[in-house]
């Protein structure tokens, strides 16, 4: 049955703007490898971020994050650790293995869902685990409020941070920095499902420009000025009329951020005297969706059943946690990760679309105020 409320619901520019777009690729005769709307788009998605940083776009975030793990780190030989949340999208840990190195999983924050950091620090100071790297991920695009933490737990250790903030283009740290600015390099998907929707794309944030020259030429086969490869590549490459999209898209991010923040706030009041928690700092993203943890998990299933048959596709999301899915299942971890499994069993994903009417609104704060009353 599709829901009369989808849990996603992209706005792209006017088809026909896409069109125009598409007929200048078309003129140029130019439709991949780093063309004049690619260029456009890398150079404004840097701008966006702020004086000195570098964007370096990419066919998705998957790849983008396997390019700068390699770019970071070097390739691995599959024995040493990147720290990396269970508590996430499953592409992270993936891209760690896919750059030769292994995921250890750590817990989540209960009150942020944002991963541990008490937990990288163990790690970090564990004498027997050899700690390559950290893949922090901002929960939900959410910049973490505790990243400055983060960086210097990362410098003391002299270990690269690298930060999974997919979900949280146009999203801001709790002092007001745009999420992109932390660690050595930040990560952006533009999959459809992500508030910057340009169907697949992806982009690396960075001030080092030699770590830019180095994911660029990783994404065209590691191919650099006249040698041919130089180190292990891939085809990575963002095509021009995604670029075009990415371009159009960034014109009106910030209005779509704003509009998706109102109905958090909506949201936000209608639930401020339930028994419901949203995650610290949510009010400063993208909202790509409503994130909240119910009190159990009994009021958690009840509330997601109530929702589904009132026709909103609400979610429990991420869920399972990565360490729990079959791939992952034997790759270390510190503990058994008590807070993942709370939040993983207690987390509710309600959608945030852009323009939500007030009757999808309404129908959702009702269905959920009910669900938990009748608890
Ligand atoms: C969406 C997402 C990704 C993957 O992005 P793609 O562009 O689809 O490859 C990676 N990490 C997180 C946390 C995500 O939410």
């Amino acid at each position: 049955m599709p829901y009369s409320i989808p849990f996603i619901k992209p706005v792209f520019p006017d088809p026909s703007v896409v069109a125009a777009d598409f007929a200048d690729i078309v003129a140029s005769n130019w439709y991949t490898n780093f063309g004049p709307k690619e260029r456009l788009f890398s150079a404004a998605l840097g701008r966006y971020i702020g004086e000195g940083y570098h964007a370096v776009t990419f066919a998705n975030a998957t790849l983008a994050l396997m390019a700068l793990i390699q770019g970071t780190l070097g390739r691995g030989d599959g024995s040493r650790h990147v720290i990396v949340p269970s508590f996430t999208f499953a592409a992270g840990p993936a891209s760690i293995e896919w750059a030769g190195y292994r995921p250890y999983f750590v817990d989540v924050d209960m009150d942020t869902l944002q991963p541990s950091l008490d937990d990288a620090r163990r790690a970090l100071e564990n004498p027997q685990l050899d700690v390559a790297g950290v893949l922090v991920c901002n929960t939900f695009g959410i910049g973490n409020p505790a990243i400055a933490h983060w960086e210097s737990l990362a410098a003391q250790h002299s270990v690269p941070l690298l930060v999974d903030s997919a979900a949280g283009f146009a999203s801001r740290y709790a002092n007001g920095a745009a999420v992109g600015t932390a660690g050595t390099a930040e990560v952006f998907s533009f999959h459809a499902t992500k508030p910057f929707a340009v169907g697949e794309g992806g982009a690396v944030l960075t001030r080092d420009a030699a770590l830019a020259t180095r994911l660029s030429e990783f994404q065209n086969f590691g191919f650099s000025s006249g040698l041919g490869s130089v180190e292990l590549g891939l085809n990575a490459k963002l095509q021009e009329v995604n670029a075009a999209i990415g371009l159009r898209q960034l014109e009106l991010i910030d209005a779509a951020v704003a509009d998706r923040q109102t109905v958090l706030a909506t949201y936000r009041e209608a639930f401020v005297e339930a028994p419901i928690r949203f995650p610290t700092n949510i009010e400063s993203s993208s909202v790509c969706f409503a994130s909240v943890l119910l009190p159990t998990h009994s009021a958690r299933d009840a509330a997601l059943a109530a929702l589904l048959a009132a026709g909103v596709e609400a979610r429990a999301y991420y869920s399972p946690a990565v360490h729990l899915q079959p791939h992952f299942a034997s790759a270390p971890r510190s503990g058994d990760l008590p807070a993942t499994g709370a939040v993983v069993d207690t987390v509710l994903s309600l959608p945030v679309h852009q323009g939500m009417p007030e009757e999808s609104t309404s129908l959702i704060v009702r269905t959920l105020l009910e669900s938990i009353d009748a608890a």
